[in-house]
């Protein structure tokens, strides 16, 4: 089988088994990923990069899939999108294009504690809830406060930041070194650092969601693939996690990162 690509963000959900599942969006259709699982891919850079807002092709893509000028320009890649306590819709007032922002930031948003490694604060689109904790690779993940915007959630991650990071590390992720750390109590912890009018936006409810990879075998070591600097790959693949595709040896590649970037992906 033969499919040409432009990737993007691979989409994910969780099944009933609380299992991330993935796919890879081709021309031609769509590809479930964990049906490659130990399986011969071959992964192929066409040398043609696309800005994922304006679709025009470009030389280099400047960051996160966009063209220099879509990146200082798009509401796509604003502030707030970065750095949601930036938020001003609420305010009426305008960054790049206000009614996009008033859409995107003027919705209920979630404040939540993860471990995909290491402790971590983030924060989402309460719409994006499980999405954004597979796209992390997150083994657990609880909801530490819901509000009605973009901006007192990023108030909410400014404050706890004070106390706990706000980064995956990576490369224990895929390794799946994941510490034992207690998110209940850790938002207990936590919640005395809320002040003010951000108190009434904590969360009582202390479900924990569980995450599973589809992962026949965890890399001891990982390198990933740079698109820029190699041609692709060969390798059998061995599981998905975060928006990473791990293949045999610890070659790791991050679908997401290489947004706008055109592939072939063969398999037999
Ligand atoms: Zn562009």
């Amino acid at each position: 089988m033969e499919y040409t690509l432009t990737l993007e963000k691979m989409p994910a959900w969780l099944n009933d088994q609380a299992q991330a599942q993935y796919l890879l969006k081709a021309d031609q259709d769509f590809i479930q990923v964990q049906r490659l699982l130990g399986r011969q891919i071959t992964i192929e850079f066409l040398n043609e990069k696309y800005c994922s807002n304006c679709g025009n092709r470009f030389e280099q893509l400047y960051r996160m899939g966009f063209c220099q000028n879509c990146f200082f320009t798009a509401p796509q890649a604003g502030e707030s999108i970065i750095r949601p306590e930036l938020s001003r819709a609420h305010e009426g007032i305008e960054d790049r294009d206000l009614e996009f922002e008033k859409s995107y930031q003027l919705q209920p948003h979630l404040v939540y504690l993860a471990n995909s490694g290491d402790l971590k604060v983030g924060v989402t689109r309460e719409a994006q809830r499980p999405t954004r904790w597979i796209d992390q690779g997150a083994s657990e993940a609880l909801v530490f406060a819901q509000t009605e915007n973009r901006f007192q959630a990023g108030q909410i991650e400014v404050a706890l930041k004070e106390y706990i990071g706000d980064k995956t590390p990576w490369q224990r992720m895929l390794k799946n070194e994941i510490p034992e750390i207690d998110l209940r109590k850790e938002k207990e912890n936590l919640k005395s650092k809320l002040e003010g009018d951000l108190k009434q936006f904590y969360v009582e409810d202390d479900e924990v969601q569980s995450i599973e990879y589809p992962v026949q075998e965890w890399p001891s070591k990982v390198k990933s693939l740079n698109l820029d600097k190699e041609p692709g790959l060969e390798a059998v693949l061995k599981g998905i996690r975060g928006q990473y595709l791990i293949f045999e040896g610890g070659r790791v590649f991050n679908v997401r990162a290489y947004t706008g970037y055109r592939i072939k992906l063969s398999f037999a």
